[in-house]
């Protein structure tokens, strides 16, 4: 009774003159003010991936610490944007992961088995099989970089790292610009006190131009695999100086194809064993805990598209790209088939909230702060 009393009491009211919104990819606070403020008027549409990782520990002298190892392309098709990699850690430990660009077309396609017989293929299966994962996680991350960035400030408030868009996509990395776009806001706010100007000062710094550099390397792979490797080596190559830059053209929630349009590729899959079984198995190792009590935080404001267009157009994707299981089609006792929604597995990667075809499902925050509990991830 205490806890439920606990998690059920409001939210205190926090007023301040500015508010810097540091929310990470897809804040709920972030994206509404976006909306609000008409933020995207004069950019392109948001696109992100959805990254996969495990903190796997191995036999003894698998190992080499230091190394870093990428890859692109397998198993996804060349239509399809997404890459690896490969962490080496400390005490025969490594990160492995598959970020999968959610601007793919393919309603069929599931990114956690993308990952999954990613561990498959014959040059990392070797490095794998004998260890166990230590901790596994999913999360979105924000992939449209320069052309894609929404105005970076609005009355009393200023959007900063991954809730700005700020990740430098070819690198996968977007710490350091969370923490230049953060330092860059508090110098702005006590040298002006005043959100205007801090957009176009972002831009104009070494954050801002680390992204104009790489901005066309991402939406190059929208040609295919090896037309986008030409281009990604001749925009390094030019340090993207080149005149043009690559629109992004539709928000990710627009790219999947209809059935009836699109023949899904033979991906060739193989049989895999490694762990995790399946997502349920994989949700273990993201120790996510949710009050079962609670209201559930996935909205999804109309169920008549889910059993409806949703199961003739795209065949339920949600049931697919939720790397958590989290969404499943069910028959219930009158035959009726209905959407089950099993939010207390939500690792918060909010994958459903980007990639719903119908944006149909809002990504809301559960009470209580409960949601995985990443271990060294
Ligand atoms: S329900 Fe949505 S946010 Fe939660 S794990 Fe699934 S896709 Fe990610």
């Amino acid at each position: 009774m205490a806890n439920r009393d606990r998690i059920s009491r409001p939210a205190p009211e926090i007023r301040a003159r500015v508010t810097i919104l540091a929310e990470g990819c897809r804040g709920s606070i972030s994206k509404q003010l976006i909306k609000r403020f008409d933020l995207r008027a004069h950019c392109d549409p948001p696109t992100f991936g959805v990254g996969l990782k495990e903190l796997w520990q191995l036999p003894e002298g698998r190992v080499d610490p230091g190394l870093i190892q990428h890859t692109v392309g397998w198993p996804l098709d060349s239509g399809t944007y997404g890459g690896s990699f490969i962490y080496h850690l400390d005490r025969n430990r490594v990160y492995v992961g598959y970020v999968v660009g959610l601007d793919y077309r393919d309603t069929k396609l599931m990114p956690f088995e993308v990952f999954q017989q990613f561990k498959h293929h014959p040059s990392v299966r070797p490095l794998l099989e004998g260890g166990e994962i230590l901790s596994a996680g999913a999360r979105t991350i924000a992939a449209g970089g320069w052309q894609s960035l929404p105005k970076l400030e609005m009355p009393g408030a200023l959007l900063v790292g991954d809730a700005g868009g700020n990740v430098n996509v070819p690198k996968i990395k977007g710490i350091h610009q969370a923490i230049r776009s953060g330092v860059l806001a508090a110098e702005h706010l006590v040298e002006t006190g005043s959100p205007e100007g801090f957009d176009a000062r972002w831009r104009a710094s070494p954050g801002g131009q680390e992204l104009k550099k790489v901005r066309n390397i991402k939406p190059g792979f929208k040609r295919g695999l090896w037309a986008g490797l030409v281009n990604a080596g001749f925009e390094t190559v030019t340090a993207g100086k080149a005149p043009w830059t690559l629109r992004i053209r539709k928000p990710d929630f627009a790219t999947l194809e209809k059935l009836d349009e699109y023949e899904s590729p033979d991906r060739g899959w193989v049989n895999r064993d490694l762990p995790p079984r399946d997502r349920l198995a994989s949700v273990f190792f993201a120790s996510t805990t949710h009050d079962e009590s609670q209201p559930v935080h996935l909205k999804v404001p109309d169920t008549d598209i889910c059993v409806g267009r949703c199961v003739r157009e795209y065949d339920n994707p949600c049931t697919r790209f939720c790397p958590a299981g989290v969404y499943e089609m069910v028959t219930d006792e009158s035959g009726a088939r209905r959407l089950q929604i099993n939010a207390a597995n939500c690792v918060h990667c909010k994958a459903c909230d980007i990639k719903d075809p119908y944006e149909n499902i809002n990504w809301t925050t559960p009470e209580g702060g409960s949601g995985p509990n990443y271990q060294s991830l």
